[in-house]
């Protein structure tokens, strides 16, 4: 079916969990999609109401210690089905036609693993009906379908704005709006840094540095979607039609500067030593402990081949994995927690963070100097820098986090 041909350009609309936590909400998110149905076909990909899916995983984790990932996927896509029929009732209530259809109803295909699937396809008849009979589409966000096992799956934590990517891409929308309750990408986090700014305009490759450290603001899969289908993404409040919140697209590269953009954060890095004499063997059994323990990997921000020149009296190199690794906070104490249990590896007690600087061009040898005297002018010590095309990235202490953030954030530079 030709879709473009009768309708109205389109637009993809994403509401956070936060825009959507009560019924007043609702009825505003409603009041801006109708406006803008008035000019545009409209798909909204929605989020679960407020704490809704914190609130699943606790449950499912006072019913059982390791809950099966295929029921945690029965459990959490009902989240976003809760938003998007209020959402739809909301719409239908102003006079707006809207229907909302679960991920596997609008075609969302994923592969077959669960709790952090990935799309493999689109095939959204349902959706090119409803849009062709000028109604607004309302898809549960961060779901989809196994078309081979036939199972409900979920895209991992943040993974309703890779719903929205995937359907702009599909669509050739004119834009994806990620709509939060706060009013664009800052340069830092506003609850630690009072000044920090929101930025106007950034590329792609900057905001895929930005996600992979830390900065919660968007899902690190919808960008790389979005960067390879070159879908423009804008970032801003529910609340406010006008305002101007963040705009991301191809190209904005500043010619030869190196100028820190923003200040990204893991808050919690946990440092994984293993026995293993290979990187290969240890990750291999990092990757089947998750599997038996139904949790999805964390995220590794590295990982290094320790050899241990031997002391006189023995005799041979001790070598040891060690892996830096990040994510969700409940998977991350699920991981602990299946860790501990195993006799071949150990998590380092002291609890350790991530503070990354994200710049507009390459990083220099002269800018990791700049970073590290600051931390030293504030006493802090970075156990650790790894340094990416474009991001300055340490590992230190989890109690340095707030100190080190404020103190770098005074590199950040005003963009023109
Ligand atoms: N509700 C899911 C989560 O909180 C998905 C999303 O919000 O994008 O992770
Ligand atoms: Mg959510």
């Amino acid at each position: 079916m030709n879709t473009t041909k009768t309708l109205k350009p389109i637009l993809v609309l994403k509401f956070g969990g936060a825009t959507l936590a009560d019924s007043g909400k609702i009825r505003m998110a409603a009041g801006r999609v109708a406006a803008l149905a008035k000019s545009h076909s409209v798909i909204v990909a929605v989020s679960a109401m407020g704490q809704t899916t914190n609130e699943l995983i606790e449950l499912a984790h006072e019913i059982s210690a390791q809950p099966l990932r295929r029921e945690m996927d029965m459990l959490l896509s009902v989240g976003e089905r809760i938003s998007m029929s209020l959402l739809s009732m909301a719409l239908n209530d102003l006079g707006c036609p809207a229907i909302s259809f679960t991920g596997s109803q609008a075609g969302i295909l994923t592969d077959d693993s669960h709790v952090n699937a990935l799309i493999t396809e689109i095939k959204p008849f349902r959706v090119e009906e409803a849009l062709a009979a000028e109604k607004v589409v309302i898809i549960a966000g961060f779901q989809g379908v196994s078309p081979r096992t036939k199972e409900v799956t979920t895209l991992g934590r943040g993974g309703t704005d890779t719903t929205a990517v995937a359907l702009a891409a599909h669509f050739k929308a004119v834009r994806c709006d990620i709509l939060k309750d706060v009013a664009g990408i800052y340069t830092a986090d506003p609850k630690i840094v009072p000044d920090a700014r929101p930025l106007k305009k950034l590329n792609y490759e900057v905001l895929l540095e930005m996600t992979f450290w830390g900065a919660k603001v968007l899902h690190y899969r919808s960008v790389e979607l979005a960067k390879h289908k070159n879908v423009p993404l804008y970032i801003g409040p529910a609340s406010d039609v006008l305002s101007d919140g963040t705009l991301i697209q191809k190209g904005m590269l500043m010619f030869e500067s190196i100028k820190v953009l923003s200040i990204n954060s893991h808050e919690t890095v946990l440092r994984c030593l293993g026995q293993q004499n290979s990187l290969a063997l240890g990750l291999s059994a990092l990757n089947s402990e998750c599997e038996r323990g139904q949790i999805g990997v964390p995220q590794i921000l590295s990982s290094t081949l320790r050899l241990d020149t031997p002391a006189k009296s023995e005799s041979k190199t001790k070598t040891q994995v060690e892996f830096l690794l990040t994510g969700p906070a409940e998977t991350l104490a699920a991981f602990e927690k299946i860790l501990c249990r195993h006799a071949e590896f150990r998590i380092d007690p002291e609890k350790l963070a991530s503070v990354s600087l994200t710049c507009s061009g390459a990083t220099s040898p002269l800018l990791v100097q700049n970073v590290l005297s600051v931390l030293e002018t504030n006493g802090i010590s970075s156990r650790c820098v790894l340094l990416s095309a474009m991001s300055v990235n340490l590992i230190l202490s989890h109690d340095d986090r707030h100190r080190a953030i404020k103190a770098l954030h005074k590199l950040v530079e005003e963009i023109a």
